[in-house]
């Protein structure tokens, strides 16, 4: 048993060594990746449900690195969120984002911030002067943020996301469902819509759990005011009992998937005027 202990525990310190590597080799590489240009936004639809048409897209960051070839997004953001590195790529994404909008007859931008981005002190301030600098209307922009990202220190949060409303800003809550928020703790925050997280939409026409909880957030968002925006829908089935629930806005690979910066300007440009 001894001997067993203590292999357990080189294992374990091998295995430790091993991620604390590939973190550094993962942070070292993406503080190379903007001036390499191994970085790329792409753009997903957001459709608003009533007449199908492309209200919005999300900004999706991308990496292709020369030496690893392509990280998701989920693995790398959360390392940049540990360092600093997540404020020069989240500038770096909301510099695209906004030139790329610009392009674009009507449709709105809707960026990913991490919960330091949206935390630092001038957060709104250095935004406002950017989308200002830009020419775009604030109303042509969406800040997507996640719970956890306003329920650490609530007070302040609402406090930047009534600011960031009052500049006229959209604001979305992502993921919605997956952490410790509920209706009830989120009727103080200044909020344009809820994401509803693509794990409750998987289960529709699985299990009748999620097309119950899939109906009460749509329900009570609504009666508070919020629009319903559901994520990751990929099947006519999905598609259907979204629409019964009342999401007002759908957005998933059956709608589109995320595509590069020139083929969302032609396609922002095919879809009907707002
Ligand atoms: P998220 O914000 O929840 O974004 C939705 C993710 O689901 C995206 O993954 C999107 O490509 C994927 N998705 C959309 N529709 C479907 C579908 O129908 N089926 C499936 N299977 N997936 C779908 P992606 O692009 O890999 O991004 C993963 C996460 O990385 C994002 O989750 C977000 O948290 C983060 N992220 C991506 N770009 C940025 C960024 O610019 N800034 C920040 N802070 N985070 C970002
Ligand atoms: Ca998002
Ligand atoms: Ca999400
Ligand atoms: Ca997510």
């Amino acid at each position: 048993a001894k001997r067993a202990g203590r292999s357990q525990v080189r294992l374990f310190d091998e295995s430790m060594d091993e991620s604390v590597r590939f973190r550094q080799t993962i942070e070292a590489g993406l503080r190379e990746a903007i001036a390499r240009r191994e970085l790329e936004v792409v753009y997903q639809p957001i459709v608003a449900r009533e007449r199908l048409d492309i209200v919005g897209f999300e900004a999706l960051l991308r990496w292709t690195s020369a030496e690893h070839g392509p990280i998701s997004p989920s693995v790398f953001i959360p390392i940049a969120e540990e360092s600093n590195l997540i404020h020069e790529l989240g500038d770096w994404v909301t510099a695209e984002a906004l030139s790329e909008c610009l392009r674009w007859p009507h449709q709105y931008v809707s960026i990913n911030f991490s919960p330091r981005q949206f935390r630092r002190q001038d957060f709104v301030e250095t935004l406002a002067a950017r989308v200002a600098a830009s020419g775009l209307p604030p109303h042509r922009v969406q800040i997507e943020i996640t719970e956890t990202a306003i329920f650490d220190d609530d007070l302040r949060a609402a406090e930047t996301l009534q600011q960031l409303r009052a500049l006229g800003f959209r604001v979305a809550l992502d993921d919605f469902g997956t952490g410790y928020s509920s209706l009830f703790n989120i009727r103080n925050f200044a909020l344009d819509c809820l994401k509803i997280d693509k794990s409750f939409i998987d289960g529709l026409g699985r299990e009748v759990e999620s097309a119950a909880i899939v109906n009460s957030v749509t329900h009570l968002a609504r009666s508070l005011g919020l629009g319903v925006v559901a994520e990751g829908v990929e099947t006519e089935t999905q598609n259907q009992a979204l629409r019964l629930a009342g999401c007002s806005h759908l957005q998933g690979y059956y709608f589109g998937r995320p595509i590069d910066a020139d083929a969302t300007a032609d396609l922002a440009g095919q879809a009907l005027p707002a």
